[in-house]
């Protein structure tokens, strides 16, 4: 973490140099005091968004209206100005911005004591809100009135969660209560923003503490889907959201029209679908030809999250390094030979021979050779 944190030293020399302030902010301070891998470097900076592109070769102006110019060296960074955000309207986070002239406004407007630290160039730390003892304590605390900070933007609740699972912290009490009192309020936020918080949460090192709080601070009532939800999944373990979903529909515990609401992408949906199909598989005693199938059809990272879920002992893994074949594609015969070998016109037939000997290779019941296939679709196949 210590390296990756110095790739960062030559920009903010570069707008030192320039007779501006620059530091390394947020995350990257959090994960570096605690010696976790850095995800990404955020810079907060004196400087103009004009200012910053004038001073670096390569930048991209990802989004210069809220001060934010990304810069490419070796690493890629995403360099913002001073700033505070603009008035909050229904509890959302606002349309604009305003720059600012120091760097204590900067951090005093960011949501936990622990994100609200900076690191200069002679990787000092700047910690205006007691973020390095709360980072010591492991806890999570609001920066300011918790009420206050949450009523503006009631997403940072949602996040106080994802970071106790993330980083395994306690919610410190007065935030804790804040979050209670203004559980509703997650109600006027964008699901997208939410989804994306609540799966990092799932993603992290204690979900089930994560959920746990969302659920007693009565967030959960009000999000789609799971509002519906009679019981709760508490994972042990980090889990996709797929999965997660998923089991709550395998388990019925909710209501499935309510996924809609949800906004999910299509690739999601359909992760979501198989794997409450593997889901009722494993959990139905699967003879080994079953097991065989699953796993040849299905993508084996899926199908071992979903069996850690249900709790099946099936060796899926093992079964799957033992496959004949991994794809059809692999067949010695397709369909072209099927046709020219038996003479006769392609029709529907060809597709559920294909299936069956596709079926009959990967149990194991048929050679994957060209002779054997062709005399076994002679004697099994219905044309
Ligand atoms: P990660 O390592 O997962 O990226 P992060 O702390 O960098 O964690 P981000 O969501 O990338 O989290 O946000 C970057 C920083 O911006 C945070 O550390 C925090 O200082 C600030 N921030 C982000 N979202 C909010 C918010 N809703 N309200 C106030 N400050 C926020
Ligand atoms: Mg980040």
């Amino acid at each position: 973490s210590m390296d990756k944190l110095k790739t960062a030293l030559p920009v903010l020399e570069r707008l030192n140099d320039a007779g501006h302030e620059a530091y390394i902010v947020g995350g990257a301070v959090r994960n570096y005091l605690l010696d976790l891998t850095l995800n990404d470097i955020d810079i907060t900076t004196s400087a103009l968004p004009d200012e910053v592109e004038a001073l670096f070769e390569r930048t991209v102006p990802i989004g210069k209206e809220h001060g934010t110019i990304m810069v490419i060296m070796d690493e890629t960074f995403e360099v913002t100005t001073f700033r505070v955000d603009g008035d909050y309207i229904d509890h959302r986070r606002p349309d604009h911005v305003i720059f600012v002239k120091n760097l204590k406004e900067d951090l005093i407007r960011r949501d936990f004591t622990i994100n609200a630290m900076a690191l200069d160039e002679s990787m000092h730390v700047v910690d205006y809100v007691g973020g390095r003892e709360d980072i010591n304590r492991r806890l999570i605390r609001a920066v300011g009135v918790a009420d206050d900070r949450f009523a503006e933007d009631a997403l940072r609740m949602i996040r106080a969660a994802r970071f106790q699972s993330v980083l395994d912290f306690q919610i410190e009490d007065v935030t804790y209560e804040a979050m209670k009192n203004n559980a509703s309020l997650i109600q006027h936020v964008a699901i997208e923003r939410i989804i994306t918080e609540f799966t990092k949460l799932l993603q992290g090192l204690n979900p089930a503490a994560g959920i746990q709080s969302l659920a007693t601070c009565g967030l959960m009532r009000h999000i789609p889907l799971f509002r519906t939800c009679s019981s709760l999944f508490q994972p042990e373990r980090p889990v996709s959201l797929e999965v997660y979903i998923a089991y709550h529909l395998f388990t019925a515990a909710c209501d499935d029209h309510e996924i809609k609401s949800l906004k999910l992408s299509n690739d999601s949906i359909k992760t979501i679908k198989n794997a409450v199909t593997i889901m009722k598989i494993l959990s139905h005693q699967p003879d080994s030809d079953t097991l065989k199938m699953l796993v040849f059809k299905y993508p084996l990272s899926l199908i071992e999250s979903c069996r850690a879920v249900v709790g099946s002992d099936s060796d899926v893994t093992a079964i799957y390094q033992s496959l004949p074949i991994y794809n059809r594609q692999s067949l010695v015969v397709d369909g072209h030979a099927l046709i020219s070998h038996l003479d006769v016109k392609p029709g529907p037939w060809l597709k559920y021979a294909l299936a069956d000997i596709e079926q009959a290779v990967v149990t194991g019941r048929l050679h994957n050779d060209r002779d054997t296939i062709l005399e076994w679709v002679e004697q099994h196949v219905e044309i």
